[in-house]
């Protein structure tokens, strides 16, 4: 299937260009993958994907995965308009134990990290047998928690961007490719 791929779009009142494209998401993802497989073979990992951004990612990394498995999505936010407010404003909780689980955190993207820095402890007062963060993308410029990021795609600099799942006020979360704010 061609989709045509095009340089700018509008999304509301602002303007973006082509930044990532998807054939570079997908070999990022795959590389992602590929140590995934490699490190929890037998082990059953438990996937926790933050909605909403990191739907797409998960979708695309769990179809590179070859182990056994399992996901179940929370949801948490902190973003509006184009900027993170460092509060964490809604969440689905888990509706699984993970005492005792290996888990891997799915973020589409981790900016100010304050998002994590809520969530992981949270997450390991149930005592998980490990607990990774992977995310697709990373803005280290823009780094405030002290976070180590286990499995990351691809590092970029401090700019707001859309697309694959990445969303600027609703829009934007269906392309195929990452656009950055012009
Ligand atoms: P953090 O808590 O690390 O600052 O931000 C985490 C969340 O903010 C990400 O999971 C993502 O949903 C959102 N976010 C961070 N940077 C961007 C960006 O450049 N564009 C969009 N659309 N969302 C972002
Ligand atoms: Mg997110």
């Amino acid at each position: 299937m061609e989709t045509t791929q095009q340089k700018f779009i509008t999304l509301h009142d602002k303007q973006f260009s082509i930044f990532i494209e998807e054939k570079r998401i997908l070999s990022a993802i795959e590389t992602i993958a590929k140590k995934i497989n490699d490190s929890y073979k037998d082990k059953n990992p438990l996937l926790i994907p933050v909605l909403n951004g990191a739907f797409m990612f998960a979708a695309d990394l769990a179809k590179f995965l070859t182990i056994n498995c399992e996901f179940s999505f929370i949801k948490a936010s902190s973003y509006s308009g184009t900027s993170s407010n460092g509060t964490l404003q809604e969440k689905i909780g888990l509706s699984e134990n993970i005492n005792g689980r290996h888990v891997i955190i799915i973020e589409d993207i981790i900016d100010t990290g304050n998002t994590l820095a809520r969530l992981v402890p949270e997450l390991e007062l149930q005592l998980p047998a490990s607990l990774k963060l992977c995310a697709l993308l990373h803005k280290p410029e823009a780094m405030k928690a002290d976070l180590k990021v286990d499995y990351i795609g691809i590092e970029i600099p401090n700019d707001f961007i859309v697309g694959y799942g990445l969303d600027y006020d609703g829009l934007g979360r269906n392309l195929r490719d990452i656009y950055k704010i012009v």
